[in-house]
């Protein structure tokens, strides 16, 4: 019974091991997601603002052609002026002239004033490629190092359960059914007892069961908790130190 009792204590331990890898296991690769955000996040951002740029390129380039129309009337108008024949067609001339100077001036201080925001936001933008880029390198990085990591919580993962495995083996079956059950139901199937009481409820046990545990011919429960029950004293397993007979 002592023997079936260690067994069981190595079966438990083995499946918390088993547990708490496999949770590592399925949190591992959501500790970069706030990262993965973050960079998600800046990227479009930046999308926008380069798709602002392209529009205000667009812009100016309408507002050359634009220009270039106002300098074609312009040497128009002044061939007429130049071959004006009378005063009515020296003034309209002469005013068309103008005109086109005002409006080649007025478009191209604010071609002027755009093209400079553009040229600074261009800047802005190019800064903010290198940073994202740097950020990129930096969860490529992560990511690397983190497949590793998870290669090595399977590995040790896979080793855990081959020593589940090997302890459920060792285990006879009525026990299995008994402890599964308890897991099923409790979340753990074997407490120690300490100083007459159950660790799994912290009940006190009737004195003669305590007594009944001291002979470890037989595996009791706790009346409370129904848990496989041993004294402490008698069976102190510390995990990764299997058995001391
Ligand atoms: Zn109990």
């Amino acid at each position: 019974m002592r023997q079936q009792l260690v067994f069981l204590l190595q079966l438990q331990q083995s499946d918390v091991k088993v547990r708490e890898l496999e949770s590592a296991v399925k949190q591992l690769p959501a500790k970069l997601d706030p990262l993965r955000k973050d960079l998600a996040k800046l990227q479009t951002m930046l999308d926008g603002e380069r798709s602002k740029l392209a529009e205000t390129d667009s812009w100016r380039k309408s507002q050359q052609e634009l220009i270039d129309r106002d300098r074609d009337a312009l040497k128009a108008a002044q061939s007429k002026l130049q071959a004006s024949k009378n005063s009515k067609e020296f003034g309209a001339a002469s005013r068309e002239v103008e005109n086109r100077r005002k409006s080649i001036g007025d478009r191209e201080g604010e071609l002027k004033k755009v093209s400079e925001a553009s040229s600074t936001g261009a800047t802005q933008l190019a800064s903010r490629d290198k940073d994202v880029d740097s950020l990129r390198t930096e969860l490529a990085n992560s990511e690397a190092a983190m497949s590793e990591q998870l290669a090595g919580l399977n590995a040790q993962l896979a080793e855990a359960r081959a020593a589940r495995d090997a302890a459920r083996a060792q285990v006879e079956i009525k026990w299995i059914k008994v402890y599964d059950s308890l897991v099923a139901k409790r979340g753990y199937s074997v407490a120690p007892v300490v100083k007459g009481i159950c660790q799994g409820c912290h009940m006190a046990l009737p004195p003669q069961l305590n007594n009944i545990l001291a002979r470890m011919e037989s595996i009791e429960t706790c009346p409370r908790c129904s848990r496989l029950v041993y004294r402490k004293e008698l069976l102190d397993l510390k995990p990764d130190e299997p058995k001391k007979e």
